[in-house]
């Protein structure tokens, strides 16, 4: 069992009992969509994660850009699954109550070199289905976005390229395949694999549970190739590929409308200006190659948000001015032999690798996870049923509180009046809105959790003036020491555990 605060969704797990049809290792926004797709049918699922909340890696550092696919590869995989995830976008983020705008991108070109290729990306994006682009000349360009530099030659625009919040997605998928019956385990890191070759294979956990299944699906990212390699797994490489961000005070929001890229190389998308769905400018990411076994993957460092600065400014010569207030980086699941790199039965009939999903998993998370069950059922035997119960939205009630502003709202207040009570001032979050996610259903329990849910954390102090609040919030409502309130799960602990002389809550 895990040692974990009240961590009792693992109450429901099955260790040493009767088999799950499918164990979905990796709770990313492509194991949560999985989850959230397979739970529509009558099986047995299990979702783990060696993190203590859903999204917690790759899919909680992107850009949140819904791409339409108009720059994919053509005839790829990739391609195909983002150009219809896109289109099904609208309707998902309805449903599960993800916030969505269509803000729409525009491709600046600025030398004469660069217009010169406008009319290729065109031609790609009419090819990969997009065939709402239009190019635009450079008066049309500064009339769209008057914030670009003034010597820009050409534009095309993009009506259809959308932002959307990458927190609400993964938490969303899990809430959804959590009310359908799916079991959900974190902290559990899969460290062995017993009987990998027969019918019922067996997951070890660090732990050293044993949980049994028929089917593993490998989404575990980053450590996808770790897992492949306790299954005898075919040789693919991962080279983890860190992309860094520069965040903006929503001061700078107004100055752009649309995404701003710039014309992409050989090597890179290069950097990008991005309008965030929760009010913020976003400038990124770099492109940096790393091993796999690299642990400052995820810094951010001086240098590179330097030359991110002055790359973004190329789009917008403003952006010097802006205030930044932040920086985050996120790391690509680069697999040297591809994207979207699946292989079903691999190694065992029954395990299946999914890897390689770099740059654009969270647009096609929808349309993967259904790629995803057809290659279950038609390669490894999954019998699909469709479990009639099944619901597959979320309610109004779900909409996440920064978006509807509760503490704006007398009546809500008069029925709750601890949604009046403000503790995050940047981004106006109170302690209601803290309060009920505490009490949903993936249980969160960690400071990050709850701000990616909430937002607490997330404004111009960066946590400076809230996050001690948080903290104590978590603990009273839940009954956990502030001791073991932690950022991100065990040995992210933010006051020292109590002493013989008793500085219980003392930091
Ligand atoms: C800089 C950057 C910008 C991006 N921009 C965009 C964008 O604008 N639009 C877009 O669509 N996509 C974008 N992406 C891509 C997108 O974020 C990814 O494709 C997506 O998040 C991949 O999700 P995942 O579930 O495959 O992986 P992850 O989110 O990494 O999930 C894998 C999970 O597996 C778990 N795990 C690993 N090993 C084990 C183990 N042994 N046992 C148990 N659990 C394990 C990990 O803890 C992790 O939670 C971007 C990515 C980056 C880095």
């Amino acid at each position: 069992m895990v040692d974990w605060p009240d961590g009792n969704l693992d109450a429901a797990v099955r260790f040493d009992e009767d088999p799950y049809d499918v164990i979905i290792v990796g709770a990313g926004v492509v194991g949560c969509a999985l989850a959230y797709k397979l739970s529509q049918y009558r099986l047995r699922v299990l979702l783990l994660d060696k993190n203590y909340d859903v999204g917690e890696a790759t899919s909680k550092g992107n850009s949140a850009i819904v791409h339409t696919g108009f720059d994919a590869a053509p005839g790829t995989l990739e391609s195909q699954l983002v150009t219809q995830a896109s289109r099904q976008w609208p309707e998902l983020a309805e449903k599960l109550k993800i916030p969505f705008e269509k803000c729409g991108a525009m491709v600046l070109a600025i030398t004469d070199e660069q217009n010169k290729q406008l009319d290729t990306i065109h031609a790609k994006a009419v090819s990969n289905g997009v065939d709402d682009v239009r190019l635009l000349s450079a008066a049309q360009t500064r009339e769209l976005e008057p914030s670009v530099p003034q010597d820009v030659l050409g534009g095309l625009l993009i009506p259809r390229e959308s932002i959307a919040d990458p927190f609400t997605t993964s938490i969303a998928y899990a809430e959804v395949a959590l009310a359908n019956g799916i079991d959900i385990l974190f902290g559990a890191e899969i460290v062995e694999i017993e009987d990998a070759d027969k019918t019922i294979k067996k997951l070890v956990t660090a732990r050293n549970d044993r949980i049994a299944t028929r089917i593993i699906v490998n989404v575990a990212g980053l450590g996808s190739r770790r897992l492949a390699d306790l299954y005898g797994g075919d040789e693919f490489d991962i080279n983890p590929r860190r992309g860094q961000f520069l965040i903006f005070d929503k001061y700078s929001r107004s100055a752009i409308k649309r995404i701003l890229l710039p014309i992409p190389t050989a090597q890179t998308k290069g950097v990008l200006v991005i309008p965030t769905i929760f009010g913020n400018l976003i400038a990124g990411p770099t492109a940096e190659d790393f091993s796999l076994d690299d642990e400052e993957v995820t810094d951010t460092t001086l240098e590179m948000l330097q030359s991110l600065l002055s790359g973004a400014s190329r789009l917008f010569p403003g952006l010097v001015d802006q205030p930044v207030i932040g920086t985050f980086s996120g790391v690509r699941c680069n697999c040297s032999q591809g994207s979207y790199w699946i292989r079903s039965n691999d190694g065992h009939q029954g395990i299946v690798t999914v890897t390689g999903i770099r740059s654009t998993g969270f647009t096609s998370s929808p349309t993967l996870a259904e790629y995803l069950i057809k290659e279950l059922h038609e390669k490894c035997g999954l019998n699909l049923e469709k479990n009639p119960n099944a619901v597959d939205s979320r309610p109004e009630s779900n909409w996440p509180g920064w978006w509807q502003r509760p503490f704006a709202n007398g009546e809500l207040v008069k029925q709750n009046p601890d949604l009046g009570k403000i503790i995050c001032y940047c981004e106006n979050i109170s302690r209601g809105e803290i309060i009920q996610h505490l009490d949903s259903p993936l249980k969160p329990r960690t400071l990050d959790a709850i701000k990616r849910r909430t937002r607490a954390q997330m404004g111009r102090c960066q946590g400076f003036d809230c996050q001690i609040k948080v903290a104590e919030i978590i603990s009273e409502h839940c009954g956990i020491p502030l001791s073991k309130i932690t950022k991100r799960g065990p040995e992210s602990e933010i006051v020292p555990a109590p002493t013989a002389a008793g500085n219980e809550g003392k930091g």
